[in-house]
């Protein structure tokens, strides 16, 4: 059996053609899946009931088991779903100043990066995502809240990079206009930085946006807090970063999780004005979001020194945003995406 919401169009294509259906029908098909987001053959009334019972044969839905769905004071709505084997994933849905929604996706049931104040990293790794279990986050929640579109970010469980082939194909799918159409403009991948799959991404996924979890520009700092370091030092990321192609007018986006005594100092700062000196970009500072795999190491830089912080950058030219981070009280803030089953 094939996983249906794993397919380009292209692919479909070719499959619908294999099996002596006209090519056309793929589209329909293709347009059912993500413009009516249907989950059964039986739903797409323009196929003939023998045409259906031979596509039932060859395809399966491959949808997800929501298990909750909260609501945060501030309107972001957590998603935790179980995939088929019995791990779980979370997804967010939050709602913008412009009026517009953002959903946030994850790649994997953990991840293996192990940073250090994220609860992801901590639970530990369980397994990559299939395209489909990807798409249909996206797929679910537009169809449950009756959204015709969002934008999506690449920022939910895991590191996207270390699930490359899946992740760049379900971006893929979610950009076709014959489905979600959702421009690249509105897609955002965030990464800890990984090599050589920036590169590839270049190639594969121009002109998307792009965030780095940057954290420090510091070496033995960042390794301290990001293992990943070790193997990809930021020196190295942030060159393969200089040429990546973004969209007209957008920036590359650095993150950076404010940790108390640890990334906040004045030398912090100077180091990363030197780097963003180099780069059309902008910072995004992500106040430390507690959580209890966190242990007791790592603290918030109080508010205050925050906005210091940012002012010295800005003061130099710089653009600097706060991200007040939305879902902390339901557990769906940056970082602590743990799927905490009880
Ligand atoms: N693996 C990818 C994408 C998921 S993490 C990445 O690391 O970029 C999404 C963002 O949340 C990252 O910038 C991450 O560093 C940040 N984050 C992780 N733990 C956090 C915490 N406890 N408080 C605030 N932000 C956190
Ligand atoms: Fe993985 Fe990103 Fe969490 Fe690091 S911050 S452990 S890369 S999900």
């Amino acid at each position: 059996m094939i996983d249906l919401l794993s397919l380009e169009l292209g692919e479909l294509e070719e499959l619908i053609v294999e099996m002596g259906f006209e090519r056309y029908r793929a589209k329909q098909i293709f347009s059912f899946l993500y413009k009516q987001k249907v989950n059964s053959f039986d739903d797409i009334t323009v196929l003939k009931k023998d045409v259906r019972k031979l596509l039932k044969e060859k395809f399966y839905f491959n949808t997800l088991e929501v298990v909750s769905n909260f609501q945060g004071k501030d309107g972001a709505r957590k998603y935790l779903f179980k995939l088929n084997d019995g791990n779980f994933i979370e997804s967010v849905l939050i709602p913008m100043e412009n009026g517009r929604y953002t959903i946030c996706v994850s790649t994997q049931s953990g991840c293996r990066m192990g940073c250090k104040f994220c609860a992801t990293g901590r639970m530990g790794f369980k397994r990559s995502l299939s395209v489909s279990e990807i798409v249909e986050q996206v797929r679910f929640i537009l169809k449950e809240s009756g959204l015709k579109t969002a934008n999506v970010v690449y920022m939910g469980m895991g590191e996207p990079l270390d699930n490359y082939e899946n992740t760049v194909k379900s971006i893929k799918i979610l950009m076709d206009e014959n489905g979600l159409a959702i421009s690249k403009r509105r897609i955002t991948l965030s990464t800890c930085g990984i090599l050589p799959q920036l590169e590839w991404l270049k190639r594969d996924l121009p002109y998307i946006n792009l965030a780095l979890s940057l954290h420090s520009v510091i070496d033995d700092k960042r390794s301290l807090i990001m293992p990943v370091n070790i193997k990809h030092p930021v020196g190295r990321v942030l060159e393969s970063l200089k040429d990546f192609p973004m969209p007209r007018r957008k920036r590359i986006t650095f993150e950076y999780v404010m940790i108390k005594g640890i990334n906040d100092t004045q030398e912090d700062a100077k180091a990363l004005l030197r780097v963003m000196s180099n780069f059309r970009c902008k910072l995004n500072i992500i106040p430390l979001n507690k959580h209890d795999l966190m242990g007791t190491k790592f603290e918030p830089t109080p508010l205050d020194e925050i906005e210091r912080f940012a002012s010295y950058l800005r003061d130099k030219g710089m653009f600097v945003t706060i991200r007040k981070s939305k879902g902390s009280d339901i557990n769906a803030a940056c970082g602590m995406l743990a799927a905490k089953v009880s």
